[in-house]
């Protein structure tokens, strides 16, 4: 307990944003000073919005800038709103103004924004995911929504696996994600995309989040497979990612029930071979299928007759960011953050080793052995 502020409960990381900004402002310091020295003491990920007791609106953003915060405002300029993404600007009616630079605290006053560059970082790491799978399809970065993007994912595939394309006769995709590829990979392949997995429409929990029991019935119930879509014929199935590999799993299982002959998967997002430690539900090594499998392991894990994966250079080309401008430390394995490296070169070490994680590393109640 911190005898400054004896009611903090330190059961959030926003917690310890609040503690650090409120022991610099204790101490007479200003909000960039607050900021700062958060942005200093903290290795992660955060994009934080506050409201000081004097009644300052502010935003600030981890150096790396590795999560999404944009601006803007009403129309008539009396009202102004941070947000992850463009898509809550839009539907607010709202005008967008700008995203938020890695390491910059903006603040509010009636005159409207004010940018500080506290912190320059030399590396930024925006989130790769959040092109394929995170944000909002009607979303933008960098002035170009995510869909546009995500149909360039579906083409890129199409021209890594031209051979498994001349197999097949139809496209689905699994909804929602797997919509905007399968797009690309239909208007680049000219094969037909069938809408023949429909989604039910109120089960609506991520099957990512979910416990491994509750998983499988969920996506079970949440994905239905139209038969005569898919009798007899050579599947291709779009899907933003595989972390697991259980709803995949599921998916080709009941694509086979249907009928299907054969059944590729192709993936936009490539093959997860880390844990993500900023922020995201994939924390160790042993619960994702690609950190000791490489596709056509999975391939055959899953039931399918081959993994098709986005290479790393593709994804990165078409979200128009360079690779020094993106994390991939859940693809590659170079996380941007040194306390990152270290936590997970630990823990890849013991994992080879044979220990068993047994919950998020960050949230060992026992040192590992
Ligand atoms: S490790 Fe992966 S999921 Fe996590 S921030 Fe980086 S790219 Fe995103």
């Amino acid at each position: 307990m911190c005898q400054n502020f004896p009611d903090f409960l330190y059961t959030c990381d926003s917690d310890i944003v609040c503690h650090k900004m409120l022991l610099e402002l204790k101490r007479g310091k200003d909000l960039v000073s607050a900021a700062r020295a958060v942005m200093e003491s903290l290795d992660g990920a955060f994009s934080v919005t506050g409201i000081t007791g004097d009644g300052d609106f502010f935003a600030f953003k981890d150096p790396h800038g590795i999560k999404p915060l944009c601006a803007g405002h009403s129309p008539n300029e009396a009202t102004f709103a941070f947000s992850s993404e463009t898509v809550s600007l839009d539907m607010n009616s709202f005008v967008r103004d700008f995203e938020l630079e890695p390491g910059e605290l903006v603040t509010v006053s009636k005159d409207g924004f004010k940018r500080i560059q506290v912190i320059k970082n030399p590396r930024e790491a925006f989130c790769a995911f959040e092109y394929a799978y995170f944000a909002r399809p009607d979303s933008r970065f960098n002035g170009k929504y995510v869909y546009e993007i995500r149909e360039d994912f579906g083409r890129n595939i199409v021209k890594e696996y031209p051979e498994v394309v001349k197999e097949c006769d139809v496209i689905l995709s699994v909804p929602e994600t797997g919509d905007d590829p399968a797009m690309g990979v239909h208007e680049e392949s000219g094969l037909r995309w069938e809408r023949a997995s429909r989604r039910h429409r109120y089960v609506t929990e991520r099957a990512f989040i979910l416990l491994n029991m509750e998983r499988y019935s969920t996506i079970d119930k949440k994905i239905n497979i139209l038969d005569s879509k898919v009798k007899s014929k050579n599947v291709i199935i779009t899907e933003d990612s595989i972390v697991r590999g259980d709803t995949t799993t599921v998916i080709i299982d009941k694509l086979r029930k249907a009928g299907a002959k054969k059944v590729y998967v192709f993936v936009t997002f490539p093959r997860i071979i880390g844990p993500c430690f900023y922020g995201i539900d994939m924390s160790t090594y042993r619960q994702l299928i690609g950190s000791k499998n490489n596709a056509a392991e999975i391939a055959k894990i899953i039931g399918a007759d081959g993994v098709c994966y986005q290479s790393i250079e593709g994804l990165v080309k078409a979200t128009g960011q360079t690779k020094d401008e993106l994390c991939l430390a859940c693809i590659t394995g170079k996380y941007p953050t040194p306390m990152a490296q270290k936590l997970a070169d630990e823990m890849k070490k013991k994992f080879l080793d044979g220990y068993e994680e047994k919950t998020r590393i960050y949230e060992l109640d026992e040192p590992a052995p």
